[in-house]
């Protein structure tokens, strides 16, 4: 499962939260130029891998690695710089900012406060302020977005506001794009447009991971499954076969 040369791997991982197991084992990998999806019912331990990988949470066993270096001792906020973005299951926003702030809080270098920095800093600052600028709205543009880029966060809907964060995600030009259910909440319409960019994203050598119950989304999007219940991989491999496999059925009907 665990393949040579993927730019993410996660080998053996686990963590329980005061004496509960919440991931038991689970060993996964995502190459350049992939969709992986994960799947399983509620309280499979989804989030939790994700917040793993992202560095939320540190497993109390197992490695995860990026391009083939350890990631233990490294932070989330340097993992965020070292190239892994994310979304969360529930969007996180500044919502007295405008949309545009919000995504340049993604920014490569800076975020917000030091974009102000640079805008009224010395050449070389305002130089990568211009930059951050440029790749914030080019972001929101692949979202379509962008037209909304001065308006109050708080004031959009639900669908757009996860559009922002997931602007936020790209404006970094991450290696690793992490994403915790992205469709939950959106309209039919925001749910192909979200499918269409996330192949786009793929076919630039993103590696991405998926979290996802929309089985048309997981189906559409993604090259291969792993399937997880009760923190522990239950089934992994092509979309097909995964989904047509009894046990992912049973466990998805026991939920
Ligand atoms: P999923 O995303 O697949 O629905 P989660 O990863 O959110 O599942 O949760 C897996 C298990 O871990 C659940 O039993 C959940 O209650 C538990 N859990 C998740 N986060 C925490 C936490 N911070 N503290 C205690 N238990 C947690
Ligand atoms: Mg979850």
């Amino acid at each position: 499962e665990v393949r040579a040369g993927a730019v993410l791997s996660i080998s053996g991982v686990g963590l329980s939260f005061g004496g509960i197991r919440a991931v038991t084992d689970v060993s996964l990998s995502v190459d350049a130029g992939e969709i992986l999806a994960l799947i399983g019912p509620n309280g499979a331990g989804k989030s939790t891998v994700a917040n793993m990988i992202s560095g939320v949470y540190t497993p109390d066993r197992g490695t995860i690695t990026l391009n083939g270096r350890d990631l233990k001792s490294v932070p989330a906020h340097l993992r965020r710089r070292g190239g892994i973005a994310r979304t969360f299951q529930a969007p996180i926003l500044l919502l007295d900012r405008s949309v545009i702030e919000n995504v340049l809080a993604g920014s490569k270098s800076l975020g917000t406060q030091s974009w102000f920095r640079g805008i009224f800093g010395g050449p070389s600052a305002h130089r990568q302020g211009e930059a951050d600028l440029a790749a914030a709205q080019h972001a929101l543009e692949r979202v379509g977005l962008l037209e909304l880029a001065e308006l109050r966060a708080g004031d959009l809907s639900y669908g757009r506001q996860r559009g922002v964060e997931l602007a936020r995600a790209i404006a970094s030009s991450p290696e690793v794009l992490i994403l915790d259910e992205p469709a939950a909440g959106l309209n039919a319409s925001e749910a192909a447009t979200l499918s269409t960019l996330l192949l786009r994203l793929r076919d630039e050598g993103l590696a991405i991971l998926i979290v996802e119950h929309d089985m048309p989304l997981v189906r559409r999007t993604a090259g291969r499954i792993v399937c997880l219940a009760s923190g522990q991989v239950l089934a992994s491999g092509l979309p097909d076969e995964v989904l047509s496999d009894k046990r992912v059925m049973r466990a998805y009907l026991g939920s």
